[in-house]
């Protein structure tokens, strides 16, 4: 069966053709799909039954159903934890700022990229997400929310550079002025670091803003944590960043995760510094969320402000990380891992 959702408009266009279906019922049935995000073919009320029966036979929609879902009493962060079509799951999070909501999506089931430091990976890596599965994240979450998201960021688990086709198709999907409409400068992806996907990206010509997770500045220290960096160091990842900035005229994020005693010391922020010199860039600071049996420490506040004064006072513009959803480890992988039998959740807050 065809997963009816992660067709574009031609494509189903073309597949309601074969069935001898006119032209008008594309424009109809995809608005029910991408703009109101229904998650049956029932809801599709200006069909005929018939016809929803006929579509039924044809084509599925894959599901995204509300297992959990987690309120922040600090900020109103909510984070969910999704039952896909096969019984694995996926976390999201919506934030909420004084510029409207943001979404931060998975694009995978558990992540292969083994960061020392994040709980994506621990879970183990099971399967790509559809372009369908991506953009039900953002359609649950606005129908239960009742209201209308306006940012996306591709920074859940996974890496969305390793499922690149299905993110590109996702991303031209929520730009359509048939479905989301959402302003692709509004879009941000994250990425470990895959190169030659990141100069793949370039060529899409797509105006999204690129994020890097770099965290540190040399290669002896990332290598250490990340082990993309054996394949692709930091001063080729840095450089494909620049073509990126260079050809998008974009600016480039950077995400710098401190970890107490290992990478917060001003000698790394004098490296950081050096290595991103002359360069449209911003960086992210984010003390390290504790993460059972990883063991790393968040940095002090005082070593996490002091980190990032030296990056200024070198000319490198830097932001602290303002953690949203603190009592609802809002950071992504845990909630995943406790299901699939990993170690216990401690939560603070009510279960839905
Ligand atoms: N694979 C992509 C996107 C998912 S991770 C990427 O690597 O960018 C999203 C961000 O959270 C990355 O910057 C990642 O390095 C960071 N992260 C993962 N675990 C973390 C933790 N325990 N504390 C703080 N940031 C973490």
């Amino acid at each position: 069966m065809t997963d009816i959702k992660s067709l574009t408009y031609e494509e189903l266009a073309e597949a309601l053709a074969q069935l001898s279906l006119p032209s008008y019922r594309a424009d109809q049935i995809y608005r029910w799909l991408h703009k109101e995000g229904v998650s049956s073919f029932d809801e599709m009320t200006n069909l005929s039954k018939d016809l929803r029966e006929k579509l039924r036979e044809q084509f599925l929609i894959p599901s995204c159903e509300i297992e959990d879902k987690y309120v922040s009493k600090l900020d109103g962060t909510v984070k969910y934890l999704f039952r896909l079509y096969d019984g694995e799951y996926v976390e999201t999070v919506v934030m909420r700022y004084q510029y409207g909501y943001t979404v931060c999506i998975s694009s995978q089931v558990g992540c292969k990229m083994g960061c020392t430091f994040c709980a994506s990976t621990l879970a183990g890596y099971q399967r790509n997400l559809l372009p369908s599965e991506m953009e039900g994240q953002i359609h649950a979450a606005q129908r239960d929310l009742g209201v209308r998201i306006s940012h996306i960021v591709l920074m859940g688990i996974g890496e969305p550079l390793d499922n690149f086709d299905n993110v590109i198709r996702f991303i031209h999907t929520v730009n359509s002025d048939k479905g989301l409409h959402l302003s692709l400068r509004d879009v941000t992806l994250s990425t470990c670091g895959i190169v030659p996907r990141i100069y793949d990206l370039i060529r899409e010509q797509l105006p999204i803003t690129l994020t890097l997770s770099l965290h540190a500045p040399n290669d002896e220290l990332r290598s250490r944590m990340m082990p993309v960096n054996d394949r692709w160091g930091v001063d080729e990842v840095i450089a494909a960043c620049r073509a990126y900035a260079e050809q998008t005229k974009r600016r480039v994020s950077f995400e710098y995760t401190l970890i107490s005693g290992v990478n917060d010391s001003p000698a790394c922020a004098k490296e950081l510094a050096a290595k991103l010199k002359g360069f449209l860039a911003h960086v992210n600071l984010i003390p390290v969320n504790d993460v059972e049996e990883r063991g790393n420490v968040r940095s002090s506040d005082s070593a996490v402000k002091k980190f990032q004064s030296t990056l200024q006072s070198q000319g490198i513009n830097a932001t602290i990380r303002r953690t949203l959803g603190k009592d609802i480890n809002a950071s992504c992988g845990q909630l995943r891992r406790k299901k699939n039998g990993g170690e216990t959740f401690e939560n603070s807050c009510e279960n839905r």
